[in-house]
């Protein structure tokens, strides 16, 4: 299947199912907003709750927070969203749309990187174990050709866009001769600056006064509370705030169904350290990430980072850990080294101090800050293509499956019975009762055990249990498995040490 497809055929899986809908959609919806329905909600509560367990569950010095969207409008002068929250966007005259110029330079460069990729599996393919992908990439002369041109690439990217030089961006666009996907002219526009932040205002009087903005980013609720948080929770460096909430910007270009929203959710944590060791720190939360991802089995080869060439206005080291989308390989999360910088800035505009007083050190400083912050919906999209698959099965007939982790899943189990006589409602009810407090469990007694089978694949829940005339006998079931499609039959008893076995969030935190 083409990857794109893989989209497609995931966007209307995700809305069949109730995962993902469009929003108000009685009305056609609104662009790039989108409502998770009832098994969307539990996934994503179920992505939350992992999250949130890994750092501050398993972390005695990180704690979360849950602050206002809202916020005093300084903050956003503070963190320099007001003045720099920008995308360049560049429209084109023929096909009238608009792009993000970098994003347009960026899907340039990619060309040139699955080029290079494309040889080194050829490479592989070769010669096998015995091949050295570092000796190749530094001698092979197709593969430093291209690596050339894209340090080119990205030296002018990153000097033209540092300098705000937006004719230079232009310059840039025009000579690599990229054109418009649709129009397939490069009759471009001037390329000009777009602030992301949506404003609104504030109680009854409207103007400059009572404007306020909907959050770009969940971090500053942690920054301008990091003092309350550090004294009343008696926290010593290095320590970190986790929250999960609500992000709002107002995207260029938004045609990627969740992967990028106006209205989306983050979950960020930021980390304060001692100043000079925020470099030691920023490798261990890039270790500590890719392998809470990795843990999730989604594929090793799905995840890749990239290290920023352009770092934004805050930080001094930035990586993304990129995912094999359908659209390709994107970012699914950040990890940023901030430096002092928001702390310096809030403390500026408010006239507060925002230091820790290290008693080993016996000094006050303001801390430096390594955060990592990754979009709840891009993990959500991350999950459900990659778990997403239709497959045809050895006598001819295709089932369509979400292979989620099993600790994710909307539901952990199915309880069905045969039919709907003999008792067996009653029993499948009895059985359901012993597991419900600790498994979100669906009754299921409607159409064929085969169709019943089919609707559980299609959610992603990985067992069915199944009671029928033997299990009025001896207290046994059931029970399939949603991967294997295989079947055991085990007492009633056994069922809650299997599934806990299986479904349980412990394996993936330790
Ligand atoms: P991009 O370059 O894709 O616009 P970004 O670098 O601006 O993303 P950050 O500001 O680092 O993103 O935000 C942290 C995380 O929030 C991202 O890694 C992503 O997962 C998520 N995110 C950012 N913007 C959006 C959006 N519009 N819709 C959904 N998730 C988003």
């Amino acid at each position: 299947m083409q990857k794109e497809d893989n989209l497609k055929e995931v966007i209307s899986h995700a809305k069949e199912y109730g995962f993902v809908f469009p929003s108000s959609e009685i009305y056609d919806g609104l662009s790039a907003t989108y409502d998770y329905g009832q098994l969307g909600s539990e996934l994503k509560n179920n992505i939350k709750s992992y999250w949130w367990k890994s750092m501050v569950q398993m972390h005695e010095n990180i704690v979360g927070i849950d602050s206002a969207i809202f916020m005093h409008p300084t903050t956003w002068k503070a963190s320099g969203h007001v003045d720099a929250f920008n995308d360049p966007l560049i429209d084109n005259k023929d096909s009238k749309k608009r792009y993000r110029a970098d994003v347009l330079i960026e899907e340039h460069v990619n060309k040139y990187a699955a080029k290079i990729e494309k040889e080194v599996k050829k490479g592989i393919k070769r010669f096998g174990d015995d091949f050295d992908v570092d000796q190749f990439k530094a001698t092979n002369p197709n593969v430093l050709r291209n690596q050339s041109k894209i340090d080119d690439i990205e030296k002018r990217m990153a000097e033209t866009l540092g300098n705000d030089d937006l004719e230079g961006v232009r310059n840039l666009i025009i000579d690599l001769g990229i054109v418009c996907p649709i129009s397939g002219t490069s009759n471009w526009t001037e390329v000009r600056q777009f602030n992301l932040m949506f404003s609104t205002e504030l109680g009854s009087v409207a103007g400059d006064a009572a404007k306020i903005y909907l959050r770009p980013e969940t971090a500053q609720g942690i920054f301008v509370n990091f003092l309350n948080v550090q004294k009343t929770g008696r926290m010593k460096i290095p320590f970190g705030i986790a929250q999960i909430g609500k992000a709002f910007r107002n995207e260029i270009v938004a045609r990627q169904f969740i992967f990028r929203m106006r209205e989306f959710e983050q979950m960020e944590m930021q980390f304060f350290v001692r100043p000079g060791e925020e470099m030691k720190w920023y490798e261990y939360w890039k270790e500590q990430r890719i392998n809470w991802h990795k843990k999730l089995g989604l594929g090793e080869d799905n995840y890749r980072f990239h290290d920023h060439i352009k770092l934004a206005h805050y930080a001094n080291a930035a990586a993304d850990i990129e995912f094999n989308f359908p659209m390709g390989f994107k970012e699914l999360e950040g990890i940023h080294s901030r430096t002092d910088f928001d702390l310096m800035q809030h403390e500026e505009h408010s006239g507060k101090k925002l230091q820790y007083f290290d008693h080993e050190l016996n000094k006050s400083y303001v801390p430096y800050v390594v955060e990592t912050s990754i979009g709840l919906d891009r993990m959500f999209l991350a999950i459900i293509s990659s778990s997403y698959k239709n497959e045809t099965l050895e006598d001819g007939s295709s089932r369509a499956v979400l292979s989620l982790p099993p600790a994710l899943a909307p539901y952990k189990v199915a309880v069905m019975p045969l039919t709907r006589k003999e008792g067996m409602p009653e029993k499948a009810r009895e059985v359901m009762e012993t597991l419900k407090y600790d498994f979100n469990c669906q009754y299921d007694e409607k159409d064929s055990p085969g169709k019943r089978y089919r609707r559980q694949d299609a959610i992603g829940t990985p067992f069915c249990i199944m009671i029928d005339h033997q299990t009025m006998e001896d207290n046994t079931v059931t029970i399939r498995d949603r991967d294997t499609m295989e079947q055991e039959r085990v007492s009633v008893e056994a069922l809650h040490g299997i599934i806990s076995e299986k479904v349980s969030m412990t394996k993936l935190l330790k």
